[in-house]
């Protein structure tokens, strides 16, 4: 059999994307281990579902293994006392530790996503949002900080029985013991998404909230964790029933032993003293990005970093973000608009610029490469006019990402790669 229909689409989009520059903070580049699955045999279409030991097929002691070796591994990373690696996604851990812990018509306090919040935190089209009743906090909107005494106000009126924390835009440090004291103080458990940071957080670099006892943790797995698609659910051995049951059968039914594979290879790789230093190049470039940006004469959310991300505001320069990610995306440079906190424009346009460094980090860009970068996203932001992308601007982009580097962990896709053009949709 030779598909040669899906073929064609798949050899494009390895030439689309193996072209750009990713800037995209929820992207990352896997080492080769955890991307090949040309070695996994049976597992490649293998699935069955229920809990380990439990699973109602016969001829599943080896998935058992398997997954038992998986969640071993996620525990020991993360310090937690209980771990489900069943969720196939992040949006699906959080909804899997929601159910654990309320009933329908409960009360879930989260951040709104003008402020960083993520979807499955309680968009207002999300099913989280039909279930439970949601009540958002937001960031203040001078600093672009979190306000833990409001937060702590909104608690006490609100009596959430889930506080969430943890964001996809918020550039800073988030303080989990603090939220896991206001949680206390009202009796809500906390739910920590550390999906954005948890490559940070098993470097050792932001606190770990599996640290708070009674916390709930959850996370994505192909974000600064550097694995292919997926989702953890980290708890105490108290709260292993309720986070078991709301997995299976609450949420999902059969897991894909590929995705297992793939993510035991994740956290072998992210207990390395490799992935450690990775991690610090990561948060090196973002705040060395930041610092050239902010010399560059734009504002940033929180005026910096202490992550894998950063956040532009636009409003000075008059630019949306749609616009500023076009005139990016016509470079080969992938980001995508964000909404501000307070934002007057709407989601679609957005205010704001989310850039993260994990990707290119992940390629082997270093200092002198991230300044050529910012150089180049300062032209192009602050261009007066753009009708498409300048020549010379062009070249410089072209050449940054053509600069060899040794340590490229996409580098073995480089065939791929072969000459193609940069931008995979034209408008
Ligand atoms: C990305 C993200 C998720 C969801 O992860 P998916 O794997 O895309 O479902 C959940 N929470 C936060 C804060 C995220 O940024």
């Amino acid at each position: 059999m030779r598909d040669t229909e899906i073929e064609r689409l798949l050899r494009r989009e390895d030439e689309h994307y193996l072209n750009v520059i990713d800037l995209i903070a929820a992207s990352n580049a896997p080492v080769a281990d955890v991307r090949d699955n040309r070695d996994w045999g049976v597992a490649q279409f293998r699935s069955a579902e229920g809990h380990v030991g439990r699973k109602p097929y016969a001829g599943t002691g080896n998935f058992d293994a398997i997954e038992r070796l998986t969640a071993l591994r996620a525990r020991t990373l993360f310090g937690a006392e209980h771990a489900n690696v069943q969720p196939v996604s992040g949006s699906l851990a959080n909804l899997a530790a929601y159910r654990a812990l309320m009933r329908p018509g409960d009360t879930l306090l989260s951040m709104s996503m003008a402020s960083g919040g993520h979807l499955s935190h309680g968009h207002r089209k999300h099913l989280v949002t039909d279930l439970f009743r949601v009540v958002h906090y937001d960031v203040d909107t001078e600093s672009g900080l979190l306000r833990y005494d409001e937060i702590r106000e909104i608690a006490e009126r609100e009596r959430p029985k889930v506080l969430v924390a943890g964001y996809s835009a918020y550039p800073r440090a988030v303080d989990f013991a603090l939220f896991a004291k206001i949680a206390q103080e009202v009796g809500a458990r906390l739910v920590a998404d550390i999906s954005h940071i948890a490559g940070l957080v098993a470097a050792g670099l932001h606190d770990n909230p599996c640290d708070q006892p009674g916390t709930v943790v959850t996370t994505s797995v192909e974000k600064t964790l550097r694995g292919t698609r997926g989702g953890i659910v980290l708890c105490s051995e108290e709260l292993r029933p309720a986070v078991d049951s709301a997995v299976f059968p609450g949420l999902q039914s059969s897991v894909g032993l590929a995705g297992l594979i793939s993510l035991a290879e994740t956290l072998y790789d992210a207990a390395t003293p490799e992935f450690r230093a990775y991690q610090q190049r990561v948060v090196g470039n973002a705040r060395a990005l930041a610092g050239h940006l902010l010399d560059g004469g734009l504002d940033l959310v929180s005026g910096g970093t202490d992550t894998h991300l950063l956040v532009i505001d636009l409003t000075r320069t008059g630019l949306s973000g749609q616009e500023a990610e076009r005139r990016l995306q016509d470079l080969g440079i992938l980001s995508n608009r964000n909404l501000l906190p307070g934002d007057p424009r709407p989601p679609f346009q957005a205010s704001g610029l989310r850039l993260g460094t994990p990707t290119v980090t992940s390629r082997g860009f270093d200092a002198d490469d991230i300044r050529e970068l910012a150089g180049i996203v300062l032209e192009a932001v602050l261009a007066e006019r753009w009708d498409s992308a300048p020549a010379a601007l062009r070249a410089r982009t072209t050449a940054l990402r053509d600069k060899p580097r040794a340590d490229d962990a996409l580098a073995d896709l480089a065939p791929l790669a072969a000459a193609a053009p940069a931008v995979a949709d034209a408008r």
